[in-house]
């Protein structure tokens, strides 16, 4: 019985083609800006998202950080979601290396965040405060995808109030694909974005930062302080260059197995499903800390890991077939109705 692993779309693994591609990767010194390969990926980011620069880092959470520090100073605060990864999944980082101070705000349950509510934590330009410079959006949020109009918005919204707008598009193409529009139409409307490649597109590792190429020079030098100047990493920028041609189209997929998932466990009488429908691959199931590590003991023996941080987190992925969600649909079943 194979293992069918629900817990994030971080756990693909590399394809022999992959692989393949990755051996045969043209390699030289990227610190000293001679990996052809790196060079290579980032040149195709700038232009997939229309920035004028972009630059690879070893993780999203590394990206993030040097993109707020890049656009920030010691002293300078950046308005983001209360549960925004950069504010609660990356350590605090921002405050920790950027002396950046975090103002997060509560997401409205589409993933966005209100703008009447931004304006209201925005300081006044006053010795007591901290100096509001910069406001951070996550799309897709909790599988949510960000509307195009809102994000219009809320570019408008922050040049008004001159405040700088990055986005954390860890998953920014399970959103232009759900969209069905290119990432460049997200990614017009904010300074800079993060990519991770090592999400749903499949790479082992890998993210690319994009932005003009002022910041992304900063970006550079923030980079190489935070340890994440690599040398030949052309080898791991290849399997990036490999998942943009091969690996976007198929998050079509993810999205159609998710919505399996959220329609076959919205049937499962006890299950309490978030949302009958997933906008991109993730269904969330709403559980206690109790019945969360039931079900995740149970799910485990029958070869199905499973997770999250309050509810439980199903995300679908390259790893995850069709008939791997209808093993899972009926373990449920099992388990609920026994
Ligand atoms: C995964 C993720 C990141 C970055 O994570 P790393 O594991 O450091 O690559 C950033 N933001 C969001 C929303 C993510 O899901």
């Amino acid at each position: 019985m194979s293992m069918i692993d629900l817990r994030s779309d971080t756990v693909t693994k590399p394809t022999p083609e992959m692989l393949d591609f990755m051996l045969s990767a043209k390699v030289g010194d990227d610190v000293y800006g001679e990996d052809p390969t790196v060079n290579m990926l980032e040149r195709k980011m700038s232009e997939m998202t229309g920035k004028e620069a972009a630059i690879f880092a070893p993780t999203g959470t590394q990206t993030n950080l040097i993109a707020l520090m890049s656009h920030c100073d010691r002293g300078d605060e950046y308005i983001v979601g209360q549960q925004g990864h950069t504010y609660k999944y990356e350590g605090g980082g921002a405050a920790v290396f950027g002396s950046i101070q975090p103002q997060p705000i509560d997401y409205k349950l589409d993933g966005t965040l209100d703008l009447d509510e931004v304006r209201k934590v925005i300081k006044p330009n006053d010795n007591h405060f901290a100096r509001s410079k910069l406001m951070c959006l996550e799309n897709t949020h909790a599988g949510k995808v960000l509307p195009l109009k809102y994000l219009r918005e809320a570019k408008e919204f922050c040049s008004q109030n001159n405040l700088l707008l990055h986005l954390d598009g860890a998953r920014v193409f399970n959103a232009s694909v759900a969209l069905d529009v290119p990432v460049r139409l997200i990614a017009e409307n904010f300074h800079s974005l993060s990519i991770c490649l090592s999400k749903g597109l499949g790479s082992p590792v890998g993210s690319v930062l994009c932005g003009s190429k002022t910041m992304i020079a900063k970006a550079r030098r923030w980079r190489k302080v935070l340890g994440g100047g690599m040398r030949q990493s052309g080898y791991i920028a290849a399997c990036g260059l490999y998942a943009l041609e091969n690996n976007i189209d198929r998050l079509n997929d993810d999205h159609r197995n998710a919505n399996l998932l959220a329609k076959g466990l919205s049937t499962v009488s006890g299950v309490k499903i978030r949302e009958n429908k997933s906008q991109t691959n993730m269904v969330f199931l709403k559980m206690d800390a109790h019945q969360l590590s039931t079900v995740t003991k149970y799910m485990e023996k029958k070869g199905i890991k499973v997770g999250g941080y309050g509810d439980m987190r199903l995300v679908t992925h390259l790893g995850v077939s069709e008939k791997d969600i209808k093993r899972v649909v009926s373990t449920f079943q099992e388990l609920f109705h026994q």
